[in-house]
């Protein structure tokens, strides 16, 4: 089986995976952070000096980082628990049609309690313009939510231009960066961001471990969805992971540290695969050709089903655009909302590539792309698609 699914997740690497295991059986680290004893305190200094190292990596202080479960409690957190916390300024919210299902439905769940949320619709490279979000931007505002990287199409988002506009209406602006973190970099005062979601397991981390970002001069309070004790300064009750938090730390250093080196290589593999997969009559690529994370490549393929093709590609764990949710016969929202039709959108698959993928399985996945659309293309009940010859 060759995994072309970091995207979906990435394996835990294996320093990480030693940090973590060194914590769990330690006698030294098995104590709880919020303790006054000496190995409480001990515990303490581990989790500070790590959200010290983590906040530092994004350009943040230690005290305006929060550890959570991952970047889907850290949206909610950070959308729900700002407009909830500001809801006697306004009560109106902005962000994409293109966002994480944590985003869109923190935003469904606020609109059930009777506030308006602005969906916008980006360009057919999947790309949002700035201006539009300005334009949203009402008296009511007080959260603009748009992702850094898109996770099914990799489309990169202008989050600093965008962050200069919200900065300038006084809108608190959050981002989703559980796919851009150890790909580019983040500068959250450069890029003028108040809220930033991060995840462990979209870079070589463990699962269930997150943190938010909340800047300390524009964003002091969220509404807590937890209650409970006074953890992370009440704003995320229960007591601390140690574990989970050093091994998201140790995994983040890893990919900040190559973060000159790692990203280039896995585009050049990316390009590969696509300059390759790219002659094949009548396959599409979906989402911008430049503005586009080293990792993620998704294409769509005329005259072949979506769910035969990951069958014929079933050496391979893949992503169809659908696979982020549970209902998987669905097409995929965010390749509709580009202006795909619902069967070039389900005719998708998405190949993302990591730290551990290699030219040769680029090469397999490209020959065996090439079978299965050729094979499929035969049996077709659509036919030969426009334009192919
Ligand atoms: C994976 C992902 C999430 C959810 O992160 P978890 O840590 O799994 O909760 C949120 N947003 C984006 C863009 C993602 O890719």
């Amino acid at each position: 089986m060759i995994y072309l699914d970091y995207a979906a997740t990435t394996p835990v690497d294996e320093r990480v995976a030693e940090v973590m295991s060194r914590c769990l059986v330690s006698p030294e680290l098995f104590a709880n952070s919020a303790s006054s004893h000496a190995p409480g305190r001990r515990v303490n200094q581990a989790i500070e000096s790590a959200r010290e190292q983590v906040a530092g990596m994004i350009n943040a202080a230690a005290r305006e980082l929060i550890w959570t479960s991952g970047a889907t409690e850290s949206d909610n957190l950070a959308i729900i628990g700002a407009a909830r916390f500001r809801s006697n300024r306004g009560r109106h919210l902005v962000t994409s049609v293109t966002e994480h299902k944590a985003v869109l439905d923190s935003c469904h769940a606020l609109e059930k309690e009777g506030f308006d949320v602005s969906f916008l619709h980006p360009d057919e490279f999947g790309v949002l313009a700035p201006e539009d979000v300005s334009a949203a931007i009402t008296e009511a505002t007080t959260v603009v939510s748009i992702m850094h990287v898109n996770n099914e199409t990799g489309v990169i988002q202008d989050i600093r231009a965008i962050g200069e506009i919200c900065r300038s209406r006084d809108v608190l602006f959050h981002v989703d960066a559980a796919q851009s973190f150890g790909r580019l970099p983040i500068d959250v005062r450069a890029d003028h961001i108040d809220m930033l979601s991060l995840s462990a397991h979209k870079t070589y981390g463990p699962k269930g471990a997150g943190a938010l970002f909340l800047d300390a001069r524009r964003i002091g309070r969220v509404a807590p969805l937890l209650h409970g004790g006074g953890h992370e300064r009440g704003l995320r009750p229960g007591t601390l992971p140690t574990h989970q938090v050093l091994g998201m730390s140790k995994a983040l250093e890893i990919a900040q540290r190559n973060l000159a080196g790692e990203p280039p290589r896995i585009a050049a593999l990316r390009d590969h695969l696509w300059q390759r997969i790219s002659t094949i009559p009548a396959v599409q690529l979906n989402g911008h050709e430049a503005r586009r994370s080293c990792h993620i490549l998704n294409v769509s393929v005329a005259g072949v089903e979506g769910e035969s093709l990951l069958y014929g590609m079933r050496d391979f764990a893949l992503s169809s655009g659908s696979a982020c949710i549970s209902d998987a016969a669905e097409p995929s929202y965010v390749l509709k909302s580009l202006g795909r039709s619902d069967q070039l959108a389900q005719g998708s698959v998405r190949f993302s590539l990591g730290r551990f993928t290699t030219r040769a399985e680029v090469d397999q996945a490209a020959d065996a792309f090439a079978a299965t659309v050729a094979r499929l293309r035969d049996l077709s009940p659509y036919g030969l698609p426009d334009g192919m010859d």
